[in-house]
């Protein structure tokens, strides 16, 4: 069942979108953007389904026919494009919307096309659909959902009501796991302080235990830089170099280690650091080093970070990182 009140945060947008219903200034064409498991097809699912509720309020009824139907999934007048392929085709937009678009709703008021990952469009299919969105008719309504609007031609964006879901604080992503008494015996803080401000993410990394596995990994390549010899620099690096996957979020979970290691000793105060469960640790690393040492330290995995990004070759982009992050951190 879609609704607006199961949606988490984002209280301005809904009340934006309802708003635009008061008022009837319902956009013809919409972008939904933010990163993944944000809540951008829930919402776009409850807009549609309002939209086409037969009482025609902020929100769905959830007992007309039309509420029903879509909960169902098998609202006639709503269309879901999901493409499971990296290039959304010309094709499948031709077959998928404008075709349908000429035929008018079968019952209801509007005929809504929903399109998940529209940012994997082709140029083609983008400059197929252009047309409708420019003229589209009057029952006519297009939601392209995307974790990166900047993919779509400028002629698309600037035709469409862009709507931005920002990041979730951490509190809203808690209260929506202690609402919903999901994975109630996992020690969520920990996960959220990595999520971004995603539930998705959240989710994702509780189900399966890769993420708290390559944490540890972490650490525990942290802690070797410090007591190892040398040489064993080389051996870390190498190992590194079997997750080259995961590098970002390896740089990450260095990052932030390092970080709560500068917080414990400069606050004393526990709150705001991530890795809350190894306390003691970070309190000992922190004995180690100086604010100086661990300034440079972050400098080094920051600039790794940059590195990566700019597609620089990985093996050396490591290889520098781990001999400063050992000229600095040395037990
Ligand atoms: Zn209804």
């Amino acid at each position: 069942m879609y609704s607006f009140e199961e949606i988490v945060g984002h209280k301005e947008i809904i009340e934006g979108l309802q708003q635009g219903i008061k008022s009837k200034k319902v956009s013809h064409s919409y972008i939904f953007d933010g990163i993944e498991g944000i809540g951008k097809k829930t919402l776009a699912y409850a807009y549609a389904k309002t939209l086409q509720c037969l009482k025609e309020g902020i929100s769905p009824c959830n007992e007309c026919i039309s509420c029903r139907s879509f909960d169902s999934g098998n609202h006639p007048d709503v269309f879901f494009i999901k493409s499971e392929k990296k290039n959304l085709g010309v094709d499948e937009i031709r077959e998928g919307i404008l075709k349908e678009m000429e035929i008018k709703p079968y019952k209801y008021k509007y005929k809504i096309f929903i399109v998940e990952n529209a940012d994997n469009m082709t140029v083609q299919a983008q400059n197929a659909l252009l047309k409708t969105i420019e003229e589209p008719p009057a029952y006519g309504i297009i939601i392209l959902i995307s974790t990166n609007y900047e993919q779509f031609l400028p002629t698309i964006i600037s035709r469409c009501s862009l709507i931005k879901l920002n990041l979730l604080k951490p509190e809203e992503v808690k209260a929506y796991f202690i609402n919903t008494n999901e994975f109630k015996d996992k020690n969520i803080d920990i996960y959220i302080s990595f999520s971004e401000g995603s539930i998705g993410k959240v989710k994702k990394m509780l189900e399966s235990e890769y993420f708290m596995d390559l944490r540890e990994k972490v650490i525990g390549w942290i802690q070797e830089i410090k007591n190892e010899d040398l040489i064993n620099i080389y051996k870390i690096q190498k190992e590194m170099e079997n997750y080259k996957e995961d590098i970002e979020l390896i740089l990450y979970l260095m990052y932030i280690w390092y970080r709560d290691v500068l917080l414990i000793k400069h606050v004393g105060d526990n709150s705001y650091i991530i890795n809350k469960d190894k306390v003691n640790i970070l309190l000992n690393h922190s004995m180690d080093l100086s604010y100086n040492n661990i300034d440079k330290v972050l400098d080094a995995i920051n600039n790794a970070r940059i590195q990566i990004s700019k597609n620089a070759n990985l093996r050396l982009t490591l290889e520098v990182m781990l001999l400063q992050i050992k000229e600095n951190d040395n037990g």
